[in-house]
């Protein structure tokens, strides 16, 4: 390992000394930076990437302790392209140099890395929310991470088994907690695991004292779905003596409780755990936290993601020299309802309070300039206009415009945390590279480039035994037997090789003739 990343640091550096190519180094090499590598041409970019983890890792597969991931250096090989196994600790915006840490080695051993072009793909973090005792927690981003906490649950099932734990300790060694709207899937997926396979091979164990909850500070689990979807899955869950907690907040993690309040009356819970997964929504890395202060005061102001323009662009940095996708990234969202709402009181010179068909179409014509994601939301203007024109009066007046502007803002609420969204945003950077290469026209052509725009291709959330739910967007929803299968398909994406998805098929087939592996 360490000798195949030394050898292929010397070979880029010979053969940059004569190669004219731009230096393309990405960050990372999750969803994201694996789109962009994959949509490359490899004649255009000397291409770098610098990870702490050699391979991809299939997240979605993660709940289940299936683990498939993908190589690295086999998807770079199409490029010709280096990989440096490290970790990003600072970048030099002015000076175009990524500083290093070698995953393996001593403190204080950096290296810089130029650039040409940077695409900064860096991930999330779970979020603490300021609560102590996390350290307590288990987390689930990682192989190890997976493999720990299904030794864990391993080691509790033994030591429930011995006939020197006392009855409290057992019923605590068998509670798991998930903490988090992110744990729905996992929480499915421990219950059948807990319930297909272990059960039976623990007789010592009444499968009652088996107790999976999960607690969630949202009204509903699946929140960002259809709420048929939650509602379905919610059902499903109760049936299953799965605990489910919402409208509740984690207070404190305790060695062996969490101890949580009800978000209406305050009144305080504590729930004695064995194991506690955190899996709450997307905070900033060590290295976003630093990059986003470093940046010109003013150009960043979102706590959670780096801010890019809808071309991907980090938002300070030089034109169309660094780039952020996935989770680390976020387009600030237009907040045009205070901005419309006071423009239209100094603008409304007849007083009267309400907007004319036309002068909404004046509207409408100005928010589609700016905010093309719009142009479907507004495609039957007329249609609209009788929709929010609620009394039937012929115009908007400053009610029935603020519910216009508060609908067609969440229109381009901000992107969800999610394996779609990275990928479709590394697809778009690595054509928008690719291009820029032998563009041609100067500015003029780069300003007619296209903007990034997300298409939803539905949602699925597997949830267990009878199957996933699928959220196809527009309302329609699917669920039952037989998704599960779907789901199962869906995921065999274009991202990992067809040597990678005959694995994963062995793997499945395996899972369905003899249950899961058990062993530690
Ligand atoms: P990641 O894929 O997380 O990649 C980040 C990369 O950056 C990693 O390779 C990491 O090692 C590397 N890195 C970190 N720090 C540095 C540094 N300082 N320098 C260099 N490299 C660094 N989404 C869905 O759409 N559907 C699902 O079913 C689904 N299930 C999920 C299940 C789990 C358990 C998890 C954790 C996530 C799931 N997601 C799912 C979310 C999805 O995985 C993320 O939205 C997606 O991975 C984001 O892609 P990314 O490229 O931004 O980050
Ligand atoms: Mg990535
Ligand atoms: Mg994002
Ligand atoms: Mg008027
Ligand atoms: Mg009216």
């Amino acid at each position: 390992m360490t000798h195949g990343c030394e050898s292929s640091v010397l070979k880029a550096e010979e053969i940059h000394q004569n190669d004219s190519r731009q230096r393309l180094v990405i960050l990372g090499s999750g969803w994201g930076a694996v789109s962009v590598i994959n949509q490359l041409d490899p004649r255009k970019y000397h291409v770098t990437v610098v990870s702490p983890t050699n391979y991809f890792l299939f997240t979605p597969l993660l709940p289940s302790a299936t683990s498939l991931i993908e190589p690295i250096r086999r998807l770079l090989s199409r490029l010709g392209g280096y990989y440096l196994e490290g970790r990003a600790e600072d970048v030099d915006f002015e000076n175009q140099l990524v500083e290093v840490s070698g995953v393996n080695k001593s403190e204080g051993d950096k290296f810089y890395v130029p650039y040409d072009k940077l695409v900064i793909a860096v991930g999330s973090e779970s979020m603490t929310h300021g609560v102590e005792g996390l350290q307590h927690c288990s987390f689930l981003k990682s192989i190890t991470d997976a493999r720990d906490i299904r030794r864990k649950v391993m080691e509790n099932f033994e030591k429930a088994s011995l006939p020197t734990t006392t009855d409290e300790e057992r019923r605590q060694l068998l509670s798991f907690v998930i903490c988090g709207p992110t744990g729905v899937e996992f929480a499915a997926e421990l219950y059948d695991f807990l319930n297909e396979d272990l059960v039976g091979y623990f007789p010592a164990i009444p499968p009652e004292e088996v107790q999976v909850s999960i607690i969630q500070s949202a009204g509903h689990i699946l929140n960002t779905y259809d709420l048929k979807i939650s509602e379905m899955t919610e059902a499903k869950f109760k049936r299953e003596n799965i605990n489910v907690v919402t409208n509740a907040r984690v207070v404190k993690v305790n060695e062996t409780t969490v101890v949580y309040s009800d978000k209406s009356t305050g009144k305080e819970f504590q729930l004695p755990f064995g194991v506690c997964l955190w899996s709450t929504g997307v905070g900033m890395t060590p290295l976003v936290k630093s990059l986003v202060t470093k940046l010109p005061t003013g150009s960043q102001s979102n706590k959670h993601a780096i801010e890019t323009d809808e071309y991907m662009r980090v938002i300070g940095t030089p034109m169309e020299t660094v780039y952020a996708i996935g989770d680390c990234a976020t387009i600030p969202q237009p907040h045009f309802v205070d901005r419309v709402m006071n423009f239209l009181k100094e603008n409304d010179t007849n007083g009267d309070n309400m907007l004319s068909y036309d002068e909404f179409k004046q509207l409408a014509d100005r928010i589609i300039a700016k905010h093309s994601v719009l142009k479907v939301f507004l495609a039957h203007l007329d249609k609209v206009f009788e929709k929010y024109d609620k009394d039937h009066s012929g115009t908007l007046d400053m009610d029935e415009i603020r519910t216009f502007l508060i609908d067609a803002e969440k229109q381009c609420t901000a992107l969800p945390a999610t394996a779609q969204v990275a990928n479709q945003q590394g697809k778009f950077v690595g054509k928008r590279i690719n291009v820029l290469h032998s563009i041609e026209g100067g500015a003029d052509a780069i300003a007619k480039l296209p903007q990034f725009k997300y298409t939803h291709l539905g949602s699925l959330a597997y949830i267990g035994g009878s199957g996933a739910v699928l959220d196809l967007g527009k309302g329609v929803v699917y669920g039952g037997l037989g998704s599960e299968y779907l789901w199962r398909s869906v995921y065999f994406s274009e991202q990992v090789s067809i040597r990678t998805r005959l694995l994963l098929l062995v793997d499945w087939s395996k899972r369905a003739l003899f249950g899961r592996d058990i062993s530690k």
